[in-house]
């Protein structure tokens, strides 16, 4: 069983996955990574199914701390939502063959964050019982984190959830589904930009007088709890298809993108990724020869990928150098304008109705291969539903998407929101004296 270390290297002695799930961040404010990489279980029959693929997966990372049978059941009743792989066919002339998309979109709050938030929120509460402690998750999100963390975790026994978002820079069904009343559940609304929501996460856990009096937890792709699972989907795709293929990772923080190469790591047979970005381009700059420095958030039309200072940059780096990083992930930033046009030229080419951040993966496939000219089939995670964007797609389709039932009944459910200060003092008070 791998235990996990510091990403920064002076962590004292490396923890269990439970220390590190719990914990959060490592002692010494890097994040926490495995020790070492278990090998991919091998594929089972095509019979097998995503939730029976995925304990296989991770019971050698977790193996003596949570039983084969209770992952099981952990995964059962975490993905109990369809994963899709839909080939975009456009006749050939679109430059789409061989491109597919990966729905995972398909959960409760809509976005593939319901895959780390619900087997997180499966594992906490699986090391929590028993326990007569409680314990609060800090969740900042620009958007889909805190929906899909709430949705996970509300009501269970002994767990606080906070989300810290930036006020007015959600879209108005991404604040809905944030401020939606759930027990257990507190929504922040941060006078600032995602980056404030951000900071203030991490100064919290490094704050002695928080830590002294809360048992913290975070919930973001920090977490190696949120982290683990989301390699699980690489490895299900990538198994249907018989050769190398490529993914493209519309990406912010990086997590998703540092999942694959996780699960690249243990085994899984990745020609290469993509990692397509809106304007916040950091980390194209740097795979391009640039410096590896951040820069503030820019907002834009898909804005779960506004994020100036990927956190997750430190755990790539970490896990690969920076060579291999350039060899492996080719990156590139698509403005705007280009999302929008890429959601209409792959409707017209494929009658494809693509949320925002799925056309910036869209988009860079088709700069990769025009850049290239590799056209190895090409997996694009898609990592929300259009109905979370209508004002977007409406703008670009001339048409609002069909919104499922779920996001529908949201206009009718009581809300609660409370405003914050980006401060580290108001947080505190928040949190210790609930003012
Ligand atoms: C969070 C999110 C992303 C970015 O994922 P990272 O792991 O932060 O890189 C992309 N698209 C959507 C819809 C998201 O919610």
């Amino acid at each position: 069983m791998p235990h996990f270390t510091s990403t920064r290297g002076d962590a004292p002695a490396p923890v269990s996955f439970e220390d590190a799930l719990l914990h959060g961040l490592a002692p010494d404010g890097g994040l926490f990574v495995p020790e070492t990489i278990p090998s991919l279980a091998p594929a089972g029959d095509e019979a097998e199914s995503f939730p029976e693929r995925s304990a296989r997966v991770l019971t050698p990372w977790l193996a003596g701390e949570i039983a084969p049978e209770t992952l099981r059941a952990i995964t059962d009743d975490a993905f109990d939502f369809p994963v899709s792989l839909v080939p975009l066919a456009d006749g050939g002339d679109g430059g789409l063959d061989g491109v597919h998309v990966l729905e995972l979109f398909h959960g409760p709050t809509l976005s593939f964050k319901d895959f780390g938030a619900r087997v997180m929120a499966r594992c906490m509460s699986h090391f929590m019982q028993g326990r007569d402690e409680h314990l609060t998750i800090l969740v900042a999100t620009s958007g889909d984190t805190g929906s899909a963390v709430a949705d996970g975790f509300a009501g269970q026994p002994g767990v606080e959830v906070v989300l810290l978002f930036p006020e007015g820079q959600v879209s108005p069904v991404q604040e809905r589904q944030l401020v939606a009343q759930r027990p257990g559940v507190r929504a922040l609304a941060v006078d600032g930009p995602f980056d404030d929501c951000q900071r203030l996460v991490k100064e919290a856990f490094q704050d002695e007088e928080l830590s002294s009096a809360l048992l913290l937890s975070s919930a973001n792709s920090i977490n190696v709890g949120r982290l683990l699972p989301q390699m699980l989907y690489y490895v299900w795709a990538a198994e249907r298809f018989d050769d190398e293929m490529l993914f493209c990772v519309p990406s912010g923080n990086l997590g998703n993108l540092t999942a694959g190469v996780l699960a690249a790591r243990s085994g899984l047979p990745v020609r290469r990724f993509l990692a397509a970005h809106n304007a916040n381009d950091f980390f194209p700059r740097f795979l391009g020869g640039g410096p590896d420095e951040f820069a503030a958030s820019e907002r834009t039309l898909s804005n779960a990928m506004d994020v100036g200072a990927p956190s997750n940059f430190e755990r790539l780096q970490w896990l690969l150098s920076e060579e291999e990083l350039r060899e492996t992930i080719w990156g590139v930033s698509v403005s705007d304008g280009a999302t929008l046009q890429s959601m209409r030229r792959v409707y017209d080419a494929t009658g494809y109705v693509a949320d925002p951040h799925t056309a910036v993966g869209l988009d860079a496939v088709r700069r990769y291969r025009s850049e290239t000219g590799d056209g190895t089939p090409t997996v694009v995670l898609s990592t929300a539903h259009p109905a979370k964007f209508p004002a977007v797609v409406e703008d670009a389709l001339g048409f609002e998407p069909d919104a499922p039932e779920r996001l529908a009944a949201l206009w009718n459910e009581d809300t609660q929101s409370e405003p914050l200060a980006p401060t580290l003092r108001a947080l505190r008070e928040k949190l210790l004296h609930g003012a």
